[in-house]
């Protein structure tokens, strides 16, 4: 990915922003570089996407938090617009609900340039699944239950009763929009009347209530890919909205939530184990059996092992989403020191304690030295 500029820095708001200041910045932004308003200007295009990719995130309270704590990588798993259709179909989540209900700031800001294209689309709907930590190292296939607008079947997503069809809307004679003047401004803004649809239905179906959709149950089977971290966003192509029958379906989107381990913790892909060892495992040195994502392993803690010392078990962590790779399982050497001891374990060590002064341990030796030179130069 190449370097991304500042989400803040591009709508030019401070970074404890409001969210009014931030959706004003936007619609400013949206405005100026609207494609339709700059055509064939690419810098505008580019300017354009990059405020919605900014305003997708800090709008969003979770995503704006994520964003503030880890930078662009704690929303990488949030799509880029790859082109300007994108970021149009994805405008139907920016402004809240559907392209058609009235009144959106869509339909403030995109109703006026008339592109068609987002009201002939599905809205993208989005959904989180959770996965306990160990889940995510396996490719998993989950199912899902999402409620969704899909379009009526009795009038075919008309929302006429049979037999009869659509009036042309008399507010704006059939435009969908209607000229408004603001001080120095002429904006045509959406009709209130047909919501932008030209046309006003009469007779209304009696299945929709002449809505032209109805709320549907639906279970869908998600597949996850192994490896899939916190935060990041499974599409499901042609399984969001769609409206009328014929058009193209919006997408899910399914963010991914992992449950924390009460052993493992990850690091990119390589999973982090504290181990607990006594001083003698650590001194003599151990063979033992540890959990992994994938059943036990064997490791070998070597003679001399220093507290806090990582050892590796290569090829145990996380398949890693972009290649073929895997993590490692890191094993943290924690060595405890005893609290308590036995008599018999206090003579043994007192014994031992008493050889230590006569075979002194290498950094002992060399920091002994060091405060030997000292005390004789301040004498
Ligand atoms: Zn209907
Ligand atoms: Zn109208």
């Amino acid at each position: 990915m190449s370097q991304k500029r500042d989400y803040y820095e591009i709508l030019g708001v401070a970074k404890n922003a409001s969210t009014e200041e931030i959706k004003s910045s936007y619609r400013k932004l949206a405005l100026k570089y609207h494609p339709d308003k700059n055509p064939g200007d690419k810098e505008a295009e580019g300017k354009f996407k990059e405020a919605a990719e900014a305003y997708e995130v800090l709008s969003d309270t979770e995503k704006r938090e994520r964003y503030d704590r880890f930078g662009h990588s704690g929303v990488s798993g949030n799509r880029g617009f790859s082109n300007v259709d994108d970021i149009f179909s994805a405008f139907s989540d920016i402004f809240g609900e559907g392209t058609r209900g009235g009144g959106s700031i869509f339909e403030e800001l995109f109703g006026t340039f008339g592109r068609g294209r987002a009201s002939r689309r599905g809205s993208h709907l989005h959904c989180t699944i959770s996965l306990d930590f160990i889940e995510a190292a396996k490719p998993v296939e989950k199912t899902i239950h999402i409620q969704r607008r899909e379009a009526c079947n009795e009038c075919r997503g008309s929302g006429c009763a049979k037999g009869s069809t659509r009036k042309a809307c008399s507010t704006c004679k059939g435009r969908g929009v209607i000229q408004q003047i603001q001080g120095f401004f002429s904006l045509q803004t959406t009709c209130p009347a047909c919501r932008g649809q030209a046309s006003i239905v009469e007779n209304p179906c009696k299945e929709c209530s002449g809505k032209g959709h109805i709320y549907k149950d639906r279970e869908i089977s998600v597949k996850i890919p192994a490896g899939v971290e916190e935060g990041m966003q499974v599409r499901i192509p042609g399984e969001g909205e769609a409206l009328e029958p014929g058009v193209p379906k919006g997408d899910l989107y399914c963010e991914i939530k992992i449950k924390p381990h009460p052993l493992f913790s990850r690091l990119e892909d390589d999973v982090v184990y504290p181990l607990p060892i006594t001083f003698s495992q650590a001194t003599l040195g151990d063979k033992i059996e540890v959990p992994t994502l994938y059943g036990t392993a064997k490791l070998t803690i070597p003679a001399g092992t220093q507290n806090g010392e990582i050892l590796k078990i290569r090829d145990m962590g996380f398949p890693s989403i972009r290649g073929r790779n895997k993590g490692d399982q890191r094993v943290q050497i924690v060595i405890e020191v005893p609290k308590k001891l036995t008599k018999e374990q206090r003579s043994l060590l007192e014994k031992f304690a008493k050889m230590e002064e006569e075979n002194i341990t290498p950094m002992r030796k060399e920091f002994l030295e060091k405060a030997a030179i000292l005390s004789k130069e301040k004498k």
